[in-house]
């Protein structure tokens, strides 16, 4: 938990996000500005700032991402899609909490 990064505070009901699934581990919201017709977020509850910061210890934690973006993106009515991880600033990443775009439909 990072007191000043936007995706805890949607993960914590600090401010709102249109939410299309929550488990212990990972929360999915909507891209607050679509690229696609359905684009969403999948955002580890775990305050990880990048892909590059990630150790061996977060393994499991990113295998059940990935997997998690085949069940979310049928559960949007999506048959195929797209995924993003956008890591560093120079990687075009803007929030420094790791997450995976999940996007389709156009
Ligand atoms: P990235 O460039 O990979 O860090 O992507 C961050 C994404 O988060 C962008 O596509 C933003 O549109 C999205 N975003 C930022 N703030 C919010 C928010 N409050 N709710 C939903 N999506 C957001
Ligand atoms: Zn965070």
């Amino acid at each position: 938990m990072s007191t000043d990064c936007i995706f805890c505070k949607i993960i914590n009901g600090d401010i709102p996000a249109k939410k299309i699934y929550e488990d212990h581990d990972f929360i999915a919201f909507h891209d607050i500005k679509p690229m696609a017709k359905i684009h969403f977020l999948i955002v580890p509850k775990l305050h990880v700032e990048t892909l590059k910061d990630c150790k061996d210890v977060h393994e499991p934690l990113l295998g059940k991402a990935l997997l998690l973006a085949p069940k979310l993106a049928e559960s949007q009515g999506l048959v195929g899609f797209k995924t993003l991880i956008n890591t560093g600033r120079e990687g075009g990443q803007e929030v420094f909490h790791i997450h995976i775009h999940v996007f389709g439909g156009n």
